[in-house]
């Protein structure tokens, strides 16, 4: 019987890939494979999501319109480009949790990120703050302290970092409360990254928002290392805007495009500043090219260009696949795959690997950041060497996600087994 068998073994794994239904999704991807032809323990869909199979054939379908068609694609194109964002709308507004007319992709991540706060970062007076993790991911640093520049101001005033207290690395969410409650009166903008990059903290965004909108912030979220992750729900949270990437957990491809969410409450009012293109102008008249601009009442008013189909094409087919899995049953295999990605590495030694991702599932995604005692970059070019694809953060975390949609029980038993071999060699 299976639960007689121990858990730290490939046949315990391999019965748990046998009882899993979303197994078969994993022979839908292309696993990369070492030079002995056997595929990598690929966990780095953090990073960058593995390529559907699907993903080719709708590329090529377009390649072919664009050959045959020219420009007519436009319109006669199999899936005619003219409306092409439209076809991603509503699988990926079920991906992130909001009403369709809340979501477009479009652009990348950062260009989003500096699109939303021209909209909801405008300091006023001693409002003029910006509150964001200490440990947010460079990108979004440098995006936010140049928008602080770009209004004159000056970041070593206007920028708030909000660091884990002494000896921790995730932040509380009574120190996130504190200071909003102590500065929120001077912050105009929180900004948070909804699953960190580097912890894997997942925050309560619904909380954050609240605590925000009481002090008259606004709030926003990068959800590049959310989005496809687990359930956002951002419409509920409430939040004014949030941002993501495509190319992590969503499989889109590299440098893929990213989306964006604004909060219906927005999208008529005459308060909110915009950078504006003719994709944003009203479908019903945006060819007249003459008229004065008038915004599509969505948030497609945010678009600026004609969108790249070759690029989005992959995000339709990926959220395809999404669509056809759903968010919520992918999201209760990794409660699973992560736990036992846990209870393996636990099962080390707490003297030789800790854990800085929250140990409660609510407060994490499918990422573990294991920080390595004594380490050093060595133990990651082994662990390499031996078969996994992950990730390193000097100076000493590794940083490993099992992905729902194509990860195996096996693939962690196997990255657990080689840490292990590679940790007696150290
Ligand atoms: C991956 C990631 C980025 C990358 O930004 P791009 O504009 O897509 O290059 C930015 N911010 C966060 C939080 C990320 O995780």
């Amino acid at each position: 019987m299976v639960t007689d068998i121990k858990k730290n073994t490939l046949a315990y794994a391999r019965a748990q890939d046998e009882k899993d239904v979303l197994h078969k999704y994993r022979n839908q991807f292309h696993i990369p494979k070492q030079v002995n032809g056997e595929p990598f323990v690929y966990l780095c869909g953090n990073s960058l999501g593995l390529q559907p199979k699907s993903t080719k054939a709708a590329l090529q379908q377009e390649l072919l319109d664009w050959q045959n068609l020219g420009v007519e694609g436009h319109f006669h194109a199999k899936n005619p480009w003219m409306p092409y964002h439209e076809f991603l709308t509503e699988a990926m507004a079920r991906v992130v949790g909001a009403k369709p007319q809340e979501v477009v992709v479009m652009n990348t991540l950062t260009v989003n990120l500096h699109l939303m706060m021209v909209s909801f970062y405008q300091p006023k007076g001693k409002r003029n703050k910006i509150l964001i993790e200490a440990d947010a991911f460079p990108s979004d640093k440098y995006a936010v302290e140049s928008q602080i520049r770009f209004h004159g101001l000056d970041p070593k005033e206007c920028l708030i970092e909000l660091k884990a207290r002494k000896g921790e690395t995730c932040l509380r969410m009574e120190d996130i409360q504190s200071v909003i409650d102590r500065e929120g009166e001077q912050i105009a903008l929180v900004l948070f990254g909804n699953t960190n990059y580097y912890t894997g903290q997942f925050f309560d965004m619904k909380a954050i928002t609240e605590w925000g909108h009481a002090k008259g912030c606004k709030v926003g979220f990068d959800c590049a290392h959310g989005a496809g992750n687990l359930p956002l729900n951002l419409h509920d949270s409430g939040c004014d805007f949030a941002v993501w990437c495509n190319y992590k957990y969503l499989n889109a491809g590299p440098g893929s495009l990213g989306g964006a969410f604004v909060n219906e409450r927005h999208f008529n009012d005459p308060t909110i500043p915009r950078l504006e293109g003719w994709w944003g102008h009203d479908k019903a008249t945006r060819f007249k090219m003459r008229d004065a601009f008038d915004p599509t009442p969505t948030v497609e008013a945010w678009q600026l260009s004609n969108p790249p189909i070759l690029s989005m094409v992959a995000v339709w087919a990926s959220l395809k696949m999404f669509d056809e899995v759903g968010i919520e049953n992918l999201r209760k295999k990794a409660i699973s795959l992560t736990g036992y990605l846990e209870e393996l590495v636990k099962s080390l030694g707490e003297e030789v690997v800790h854990i800085i991702t929250p140990a409660d599932p609510k407060q994490r995604g499918t990422q573990l950041s294991i920080q390595v005692k004594n380490a050093n970059k060595n133990l990651f070019n082994q662990i390499t060497a031996d078969g996994v694809i992950a990730d390193w953060r000097e100076p000493d975390v590794i940083r490993v996600a099992p992905v729902p949609m194509y990860n195996s029980y096996e693939d962690v038993y196997h990255f657990y087994a080689i840490l292990k071999n590679a940790l007696k060699k150290k």
